[in-house]
């Protein structure tokens, strides 16, 4: 099922009646299972007899995008083609601005499915397409449980504010997709790609990146490894997920946000799942939704409302006062950017945080809390503190560049966040330091699992 909140009709133009398929351009939800645009795509070509093609828009350079990003990347589209092609569906990735792409082979399609996006530049991007496709442009929501717009409509002020707007109607919405079979194949169809996808290192030879990021050998990506996580996740680590989640050693939890951030699983998907789990207990089914569903779709609402997420302008008036405030007290250490970089810092627990996530690309929830709160503490002002967290964060991270980010960034600085008792450099913003790291957790086993998954990486 897909509940009509899900869609939306971006332009008054009508179906072209010559057209040769129905055009999904994949860009958000970058995978063939249980994506509400590609079931949509597929129903409407068999209402009208007509094939579906896929269209993908690889371009150079996308903004803040290096090798890393793209090599994960690539290997979902992998996925993805395989999978099309044995659903009958054709898939065309080209080399190009993705929105141009899908401008291109929209003159020859019935009509056009997209995927939503809650960034500027791919809304925009959708506003284009939806004034030159020549054609109806549909719009399906398919990577968060809750529409955005149904939830709320202005930026929320906290998780207590979204939770129960969400949870008054998100069992409408947490159903399984019923997969369509096309019923026109797109054999027929001549439509030329011009990046193979199916040997990934290949194509991304190909392109034209910053490599100053490595691909980390960590993930692989696609929706096959997704799903295996998936499984792996549902069976064995959500029993005790509640109680240790925020042990930095303990591995215990889906480690799916870059899989989420790709699109290469639905997080439908991953609540259903959990939901009919046998291992775990309803503590840990609750805190697992709790993070998928209310945290990172607190994110979506955020970037959604609010048009200056991505700057330090977008806190709190309360938390930007108080750091202001407290922008003129010393500061015991003060780091450049590059030098946090260089994971040499006199914090050992930070520094091991750091090279996590140099090397591999990803780091504990826990750790990034205590990373970023750091930053701030060792950067001469907030605003440059606030800019360093977020490059650093949108660099390496495999799940960077997403709602998750901004938000996530911008809670370490007051961000649906409550004012804390006041302290130097930090004002009333929440503070945490290294005794809590001792205190809670085996930080000597951190470092350990650090110094393996470094080790693993170098090889
Ligand atoms: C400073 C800082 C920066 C962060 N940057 C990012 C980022 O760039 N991209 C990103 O996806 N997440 C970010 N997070 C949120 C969180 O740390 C990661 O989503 C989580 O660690 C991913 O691991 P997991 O998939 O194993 O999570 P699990 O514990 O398995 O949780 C399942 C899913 O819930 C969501 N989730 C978990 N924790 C949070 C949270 N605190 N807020 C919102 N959603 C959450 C994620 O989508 C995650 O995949 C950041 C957090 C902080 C404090």
């Amino acid at each position: 099922m897909i509940q009509n909140t899900r869609i939306r009709k971006l332009n008054g133009a009508d179906r072209r009646e010559n057209g040769s398929y129905v055009l999904y351009w994949m860009q958000e939800a970058q995978r063939t299972r249980s994506n509400a645009a590609l079931e949509m795509a597929i129903r409407g070509a068999n209402k009208h007899g007509l094939p579906v093609v896929v269209c993908f828009g690889l371009m150079d350079g996308y903004p803040e995008a290096n090798a890393r990003h793209y090599a994960f990347m690539l290997e979902g589209l992998s996925d993805c083609a395989k999978n099309l092609e044995t659903r009958g569906i054709a898939f065309v990735v080209r080399r190009g601005l993705p929105v141009d792409v899908a401008i291109g082979m929209a003159q020859d399609a019935a009509a056009v499915i997209c995927d939503r996006s809650y960034m500027p530049l791919q809304t925009g991007w959708r506003k284009r397409l939806a004034r030159e496709a020549g054609c109806t442009v549909v719009q399906v929501e398919t990577e968060v449980v809750v529409p955005v717009d149904v939830v709320s409509g202005k930026s929320e002020y906290a998780a207590r504010t979204i939770r129960p707007k969400i949870q008054r109607v998100w069992d409408e919405y947490l159903v399984p997709l019923d997969e369509t079979r096309p019923e026109a194949s797109a054999d027929g169809i001549d439509l030329a790609g011009d990046i193979d996808v199916s040997d990934p290192a290949a194509a991304l030879a190909a392109l034209d990146l910053d490599w100053s990021v490595r691909p980390a050998t960590r993930f692989r990506g696609g929706e096959i490894e997704a799903r295996r996580r998936l499984d792996h996740f549902v069976d064995v680590v959500l029993d005790g997920y509640a109680g240790a989640r925020n042990e930095p050693s303990a591995a215990q939890t889906s480690f799916l946000s870059p899989y989420l951030h790709f699109g290469h699983i639905s997080p439908v998907d991953m609540v259903l799942a959990a939901h009919d789990a046998d291992a775990g207990s309803s503590d840990d089914r609750g805190s697992f939704i709790e993070e998928l569903v209310v945290r990172r779709e607190l994110s979506m609402n955020y970037v959604a409302f609010e048009p200056k997420f991505d700057t330090y302008d977008a806190l709190p008036d309360w938390a930007r006062k108080t750091l202001e405030q407290h922008a003129g007290d010393e500061r015991e250490y003060v780091y450049s950017a590059e030098e946090l970089e260089a994971c040499n810092t006199h914090d050992a627990h930070w520094n091991d945080a750091m090279r996590e996530m140099v090397h591999t690309g990803f780091m504990h929830n826990y750790m990034r809390m205590y990373w970023a709160k750091k930053i701030l503490e060792w950067s001469a002002t907030p605003q440059q503190a606030y800019v360093t967290t977020l490059a650093l964060n949108n660099k390496y991270f495999l799940d960077g560049r997403d709602p998750n980010s901004y938000a996530n960034v911008a809670w370490c600085y007051g961000l649906h966040d409550r004012a804390w008792t006041e302290r130097p450099v930090f004002g009333k913003i929440r503070y945490m330091n290294a005794n809590g790291l001792n205190r809670k957790f085996d930080m000597n086993a951190y470092t350990e699992f650090v110094d393996r998954l470094v080790e693993k990486e170098r090889r």
